[in-house]
C-alpha cells in the first residue's frame, strides 16, 4: 500500500449498492465516480456521483462486466481506487490483479484470496486444513463415475452435486435415489460448463432442515480479524435470500462464539483483507458446516450494520488505506435485532416473473427505526438488463418482535405504482406464525405455500397443466441434445420452470 490516502473512489457497480457505497464516500469527503451503461444514463448512481462515465452498451459483459472500459474510466477520471459492490466483477480475481497492476487500490481482497474461496472445492480444501468443518462429501473434484457411486455410499442420499465454480444459486442438484445420481451428475456438468466454462463438481451430503446462517467478517492488512456475528439468511426461495435478520433466533451465545471464531479461522487462512462472510449451512442439531465465503460486501450487510453499529463500507474503505482496525472483537456487540426484506420489480403470484417498467408513484417509508438503500425514483423506468431488486428494506428494533412490527409498519407505508413488486407477499411473511416464532429453515416459503401465495403453486391453474407439462417434456428433450439452449431457456423468462418441474412431480 502507498502512502497517501484514497482520495477518489471509482464504484464499478449500479443499482442500490452504488448509491450506498458513494453515501459513506460523501461523509468521508471521497470523490465519487460512477460508472453507468447505455441503459443507465438516467440511474440514480449517475446523478448522485460528482462524475460519471459511459462504459458500454446495456448488456452488463459489455458495460459492468467490461475490465477495460472500467480501467480506462479510472484513469481518465483519476480515480485511486476501485470499489467493486457486490455482484459484476466483485468477485473476480483478474479484476483484481489488473486494478493492483495499474496501480488502483481495488477495495477488497487480492486475487489469491478470491481465486481459493471462489473456487469451491479449492476452498472446501482450505477450511479442511484450518479446522473449519466442512458438509462431509468429496474432497476433490468428481474424477468419474464409479467414484461417485462410492462417495454416495459411504455418505448416503440425499446428496447435493455442486459445481466448484458455481455461485447465487446455480449449478446444484438435489440427488434422492441412487438411480438418479448418474443422469443428474451429467447433467450437472454440462450446465456447469455451459453456466461458468468449468465442469468441475463434486458431492456433498444434503443437509435436513437447513439453516443458512453467515458470519460477517472484517479484515486489516496487518493480520487482525474480528467477526460481526451472524446474518440469518434461511428465508430463500430457488436458493436465494429473500429475508435476512440478526441475531438469528436459532442462535446462542456460545455457538455464536464457537462459529465466529471459525469464521475468522477461514479468513486467516487466506491471508484475507476487506470484508467477507463465511457463510454456514446449519442443521436441527446444531451442527454447523462451511458452506462458502463471499470475498466482497453482501446484500444483506445493512443489518449487521446497524446491530452492531458499523459503517462497513468506511471499514473497507480504512483497510484499503493499511490502517489497522480501530476495535478488537472484545469492543464489538450487538445491540436489538435488524431484519432486511429485499424487495423486486416481480409478481409472486406469477411465479416472480421479473416486472421492469416505468415508476409511476413512489413513496418510500421513513420513520423511527427504517432505512431504506434505493434506487429508482418517479417517472424512472428500470431496464430488463439486470436484477430487478428496487431497494432492500430495514429495520430494527430493541427486540425482534419490535423490529417485526416496524416492518410490517414500513411495508404499510411503502406505495410504488407502475410495476408489480413482492411488498404484499414480504407482509405475508411478516404474518406467518412460523416466522413471528422464528421458528423456520430454508424451506419456509415451500412449507408456507398456501399462506403464502394467493394463486396455486407457482402461480399455474390447472387447466394450464397440459401445457405446463409439454413444456418441461420439451425443456427434457433440449437438455440432452442442446445443453446450452435449454441453460439459455432456463435462465430466461422460463427458468420458473425449473422449479415447476418438482412441483409437478410431487
Ligand atoms: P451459491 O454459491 O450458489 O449461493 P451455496 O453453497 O452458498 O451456493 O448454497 C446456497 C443455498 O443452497 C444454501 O443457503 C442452502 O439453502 C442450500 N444448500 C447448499 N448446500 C446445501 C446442502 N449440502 N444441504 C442442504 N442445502 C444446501
Amino acid at each position: 500500500m502507498g502512502k497517501s490516502m484514497i482520495k477518489k473512489v471509482l464504484v464499478a457497480n449500479r443499482g442500490e449498492i452504488a448509491v450506498r457505497v458513494m453515501r459513506s464516500c460523501r461523509e468521508i469527503g471521497i470523490i465519487t465516480v460512477a460508472v453507468f451503461s447505455d441503459a443507465d444514463r438516467q440511474a440514480m448512481h449517475v446523478r448522485y456521483a460528482d462524475e460519471a462515465y459511459c462504459i458500454g452498451p446495456a448488456p452488463s459483459r459489455d458495460s459492468y462486466l467490461n475490465i477495460e472500459a472500467i480501467i480506462g474510466a479510472a484513469k481518465k477520471s483519476g480515480a485511486d481506487a476501485i470499489h467493486p459492490g457486490y455482484g459484476f466483477l466483485s468477485e473476480n480475481a483478474g479484476f483484481s490483479e489488473r486494478c493492483k497492476a495499474e496501480g488502483i487500490k481495488f477495495i477488497g481482497p487480492d486475487a489469491y484470496a478470491i481465486r481459493t474461496m471462489g473456487d469451491k472445492i479449492t476452498a472446501r480444501q482450505t477450511m479442511i486444513a484450518s479446522g473449519v468443518p466442512v458438509v462431509p462429501g468429496t474432497k476433490e473434484k468428481l474424477s468419474d463415475e464409479i467414484k461417485a457411486v462410492e462417495v454416495v455410499k459411504e455418505i448416503g442420499l440425499p446428496v447435493m452435486i455442486k459445481a466448484s465454480a458455481g455461485g447465487g444459486g446455480k449449478g446444484m442438484r438435489l440427488v434422492k435415489t441412487m438411480d438418479e445420481l448418474i443422469p443428474s451428475l451429467r447433467m450437472a456438468k454440462s450446465e456447469a460448463m455451459n453456466a461458468f466454462g468449468d465442469d468441475a463438481v463434486y458431492i456433498e451430503k444434503y443437509i435436513e432442515s437447513p439453516h443458512h446462517i453467515e458470519f460477517q467478517i472484517l479484515a486489516d492488512q496487518h493480520g487482525n480479524v474480528v467477526h460481526l456475528f451472524e446474518r440469518e439468511c434461511s428465508i430463500q426461495r430457488r436458493h436465494q435470500k429473500v429475508i435476512e435478520e440478526t441475531p438469528s433466533p436459532l442462535m446462542n451465545p456460545a455457538l455464536r462464539m464457537e462459529m465466529g471464531e471459525k469464521a475468522v479461522a477461514a479468513a486467516k487462512a487466506v491471508n484475507y483483507e476487506g470484508a467477507g462472510t463465511i457463510e454456514f449451512i446449519v442443521n436441527d442439531k446444531l451442527e454447523y458446516y462451511f458452506l462458502e465465503m463471499n470475498t466482497r460486501l453482501q446484500v444483506e450487510h445493512p443489518v449487521t450494520e446497524r446491530v452492531v453499529g458499523v459503517d462497513l463500507v468506511k471499514e473497507q474503505i480504512n483497510i484499503a488505506n493499511g490502517l489497522p482496525l480501530s476495535f478488537k472483537q472484545e469492543d464489538l456487540q450487538q445491540h436489538g435485532h435488524a431484519i432486511q426484506c429485499r424487495i423486486y420489480a416481480e409478481d409472486p403470484d406469477n411465479n416472480f416473473m421479473p416486472n421492469p417498467g416505468i415508476i409511476k408513484h413512489i413513496t418510500v417509508p421513513l420513520g423511527l427505526g427504517v432505512r431504506y438503500d434505493g434506487y429508482v425514483y418517479e417517472g424512472y423506468e428500470i431496464p430488463m438488463h439486470y436484477d430487478p431488486m428496487i431497494c432492500k428494506l430495514i429495520t430494527w428494533g430493541e427486540t425482534r418482535k419490535e423490529s417485526i412490527a416496524r416492518m410490517r409498519r414500513a411495508l404499510y407505508e411503502y406505495k410504488i405504482t407502475g410495476v408489480k413488486t413482492s411488498i404484499k407477499f414480504l407482509e405475508r411473511i411478516m404474518d406467518a406464525p412460523d416466522f413471528i416464532e422464528g421458528k423456520y429453515n430454508t424451506h419456509f416459503i415451500e412449507d408456507n405455500h398456501a399462506r403464502l401465495f394467493t394463486t396455486k403453486p407457482c402461480g399455474i391453474e390447472c387447466e394450464d397443466m397440459a401445457i405446463i407439462t409439454a413444456f418441461i417434456d420439451y425443456l427434457d428433450k433440449l437438455a440432452e441434445i442442446q445443453p446450452q439452449k435449454y441453460t439459455e431457456e432456463l435462465g430466461n423468462n422460463w427458468k420458473d420452470f425449473g422449479r415447476k418441474r418438482n412441483v409437478l412431480r410431487l
